[in-house]
């Protein structure tokens, strides 16, 4: 059974995590899902005190944010994002409310700075006449040196564990490379001891972000080995100079390279990396405690697994949605992937965000009922409540929507 995410803007972000269900009132019998404390609540305003691009396209571009209130900013783990609540207030009617998108963070922690790396985002190649990405455009586009931006706290659970001695194996696609260079970072930092294997998989060297860093990090540091995968290489690239491997990151690669031996994979990159590359991790037996992966962008990941849970977690029978502030009682028909789409498909206003349980934007009261989600979110909603982004009803639910 294939099981699809859906996500209309941003990441669908999937988890190893099985599907984790959440209830009106929890119980002793709901499972505990911890809460991350965050080091801030609400947003903190952050001044940009740089940006550079990091391709030779300047299609990806860093931004560098430091705290308006100039306190020390706490650490965070390598692979979390932070939270952007942007005012789009000059780029047309549209968009006139704020905005939530999710970006991660690009560089290990430093008690001055953070920093994000941002992928500009075009129209979809087959339609465009639909207008560019709206927050990635702005922030390439309009946000300068000076600019002072919303951000909410550091989180998520895709992360490196930074305690585990187990050699680890990085993979990015494309912009997915922003949580592999915090990760790299912190582990030749913090780990000297710990191998550490980066594979990049990309298009070719017009799109290649960090090569001069990545370069000098794998001269510096004997124990990290950088394998850079085009797929389209251009004309001028140079195999051995520019790349390591002509095609894709994939199984065959990495059983080729690694030596036998456990190792820890962390995996970030496009829908089609996310769809192959992480089922076939666990189908050669990589225990699946040592699979953490985040897609950026709509995925459909084979996990017989979770696929087995979702089946036995959809409703037996015909389940009703009401929206108790909306006055609408509407029959779940299972076509939407999850409540938000299903609300805005029948007129309910919702606040929304990331559109993958990161940003927490659409945690709705579930004042009746049950839910499910496919993978535990990024966002942690606080007990009584869900995420309508990844939830979807297990039973009729009563939301106060
Ligand atoms: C945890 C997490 C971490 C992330 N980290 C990063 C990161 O480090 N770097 C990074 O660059 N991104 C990252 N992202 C992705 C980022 O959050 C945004 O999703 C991304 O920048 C696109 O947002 P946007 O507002 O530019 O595009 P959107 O406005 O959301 O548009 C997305 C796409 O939809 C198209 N579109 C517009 N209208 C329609 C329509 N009517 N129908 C169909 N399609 C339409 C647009 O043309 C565009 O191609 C991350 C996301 C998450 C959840």
């Amino acid at each position: 059974m294939l099981l699809q995410l859906l996500v209309v803007t941003g990441i669908a972000v999937w988890r190893r995590n099985s599907a984790a269900p959440a209830s009106a009132a929890p119980s002793a019998a709901e499972p505990a899902v911890a809460r991350h404390p965050l080091a801030w609540s609400g947003t903190r305003d952050f001044r940009v005190i740089r940006r550079d691009y990091e391709d030779p396209a300047h299609s990806q571009c860093s931004f560098y944010l430091a705290p308006v209130d100039g306190a020390a900013l706490p650490p965070f783990k390598p692979g979390q994002f932070l939270t952007f609540q942007l005012q789009l207030a000059d780029t047309g009617a549209a968009a006139q409310r704020p905005i939530t998108r999710c970006y991660s963070l690009s560089d290990q922690p430093d008690p001055a700075h953070y920093r994000v790396t941002i992928k500009r985002v075009p129209a979809p190649a087959d339609r465009p006449d639909l207008p560019a990405g709206v927050s990635s455009n702005y922030f390439h586009d309009q946000v300068q040196v000076g600019d002072v931006l919303q951000v909410r706290a550091p989180s998520g659970h895709f992360y490196l564990d930074a305690a585990s001695p187990t050699p680890v194996v990085l993979v990015g696609g494309g912009i997915g490379i922003t949580p592999m260079m915090s990760m790299l970072r912190c582990c030749l930092a913090g780990q000297p001891g710990r191998t550490v294997h980066l594979y990049y998989g990309l298009r070719n060297s017009q799109e290649q972000a960090f090569k001069q860093t990545l370069e000098q990090l794998a001269s510096a540091h004997p124990q990290m080995h950088l394998q850079v995968v085009y797929s389209r290489p251009a004309a001028d690239d140079v195999p051995g100079r520019d790349y390591q491997h002509a095609g894709h990151v994939n199984l065959a690669l990495l059983r080729q390279q690694l030596p036998h031996g456990p190792h820890q994979f962390y995996v970030c990159g496009p829908a089609p990396m996310m769809e192959t590359l992480v089922p076939e991790l666990l189908t050669w037996g990589v225990p699946p405690q040592d699979v953490h992966f985040e897609a950026f962008g709509p995925a459909s990941v084979r996990l017989p697994a979770a696929s087995a849970q979702a089946a036995s977690s959809a409703p037996a029978t015909p389940v009703e949605v009401r929206f108790s502030q909306s006055g609408r009682t509407l029959p779940w028909d299972g076509q939407q992937a999850n409540l938000l789409d299903f609300a805005e498909r029948h007129g309910v206003a919702v606040d929304s965000g990331c559109r993958s349980g990161g940003c927490g934007s659409c945690e709705t009261r579930l004042r009746k009922g049950t839910v499910s989600y496919a993978n535990r979110p990024d966002h942690d909603p606080v007990p009584g409540h869900c995420l309508l982004c990844v939830a979807r009803p297990t039973s009729d639910v009563e939301l106060e929507a």
